[in-house]
């Protein structure tokens, strides 16, 4: 669905994504109690990655509590129910930009903006073909690739 490289209409993904939390928290029974959700409307705001840090200081500005627990309890359970992805290279953290969807995520990073696009990645790609045959078993395979975006490489030549 949302390409971050691409002009569209982030309001829209936000909102989509708002309600894939909610009805998938209201399906398993977990709770999108105010701070998480906060924290997810947070890195709803743009595709670019945040650090913990970053999310923490947010939240203490707004009141949302100041201590780095806070802020890594949030993230961690965002995770887990797959609202949002750690990405390892810039040890931060995006919201998922397919929500819903039954995935395994790979990003492109920009290493001149910031900017991160999740690429659709359905379960059961070339890799997970390879382990099958090798008779191995993926628990995590996360794929980061770094480049320049569109608008960067435009940057770049002018
Ligand atoms: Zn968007
Ligand atoms: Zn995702
Ligand atoms: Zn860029």
């Amino acid at each position: 669905m949302t390409d971050g490289f691409d002009r569209h209409d982030h309001s829209a993904c936000v909102k989509t994504a708002l309600a894939a939390a909610e009805a998938a928290c209201a399906e398993r029974g977990v709770q999108l109690t105010p701070v998480r959700r906060r924290v997810l409307e947070i890195l709803l705001e743009n595709h670019v990655a945040m650090g913990a840090y970053d999310v923490l200081a947010r939240l203490s500005e707004e009141g949302l509590g100041s201590k780095p627990p806070v802020a890594y309890r949030a993230l961690g359970f965002l995770t887990e129910q797959g609202f949002a992805h750690r990405i390892e290279r810039l040890n931060a953290f995006v919201a998922c930009a397919r929500p819903g969807a039954d995935h395994d995520p790979a990003f492109m990073i920009c290493r001149s903006c910031g900017t991160v696009a999740e690429a659709g990645q359905a379960r059961g790609g070339p890799l997970a073909r390879s382990a099958q045959a090798a008779g191995f078993v993926i628990e995590q395979a996360v794929v980061e690739a770094e480049g320049l975006c569109p608008s960067c490489q435009t940057g770049a030549q002018a």
